[in-house]
């Protein structure tokens, strides 16, 4: 069975009517096709002088394309992998017991140690005050692809771009 999504209302129907709803050709469902007309054979003329926000606004989303799963690349600043070794292999540089390298940061001893062994990461206040006092580096930029799941609330129908130019 194909699967369709109504253009306007964004519900899974198995048939799509095309209709032109304020000059913009949509597939819908039979129940939004009532708010426009039919189209069978005549493609919508260009609409002359200034045009309708709403089909402005629909060019552009059909330009973004609608996919379902949204690849997002972001670039993230996150705590090395590493972060263990480096933080321990700097203290043993420095000469300092983990004792001495958690007064000085001013955190408990236990803290220190379950960082170097990787059982617990440091959070952003811990972070900057080892690389301040240890002169190492804990962050890197690190890109990541975001898979996001495009729900129906997330897109805009044409019945919100409608809402949007009412209000
Ligand atoms: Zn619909």
């Amino acid at each position: 069975m194909i699967e369709m999504i109504c253009e306007m209302c964004g519900r899974n129907v198995t048939f799509c009517k095309k209709v032109t709803i304020e000059g913009v050709v949509l597939g819908v469902c039979s129940e939004c096709a009532k708010f426009g007309i039919e189209s069978k054979k005549e493609p919508p003329k260009e609409v002359a002088g200034p045009r309708p926000v709403i089909a402005q606004r629909l060019e552009v989303r059909e330009k973004r394309g609608r996919p379902r799963d949204v690849l997002e690349k972001v670039e993230k600043e996150d705590l090395v992998e590493d972060y263990a070794s480096r933080i321990r292999g700097a203290r043993e540089r420095a000469g300092m017991t983990q004792k001495e390298l958690a007064m000085k940061i001013n955190e408990r001893v236990t803290i220190l140690s379950k960082i170097e062994s990787a059982q617990m990461r440091p959070d952003e206040k811990i972070i900057g005050k080892l690389q301040r006092e240890l002169g190492i580096v804990l962050k890197e930029i690190v890109p990541e692809v975001v898979t996001s799941k495009e729900t129906p609330r997330a897109s805009l129908t044409l019945a919100d771009l409608i809402k949007m130019k009412n209000s």
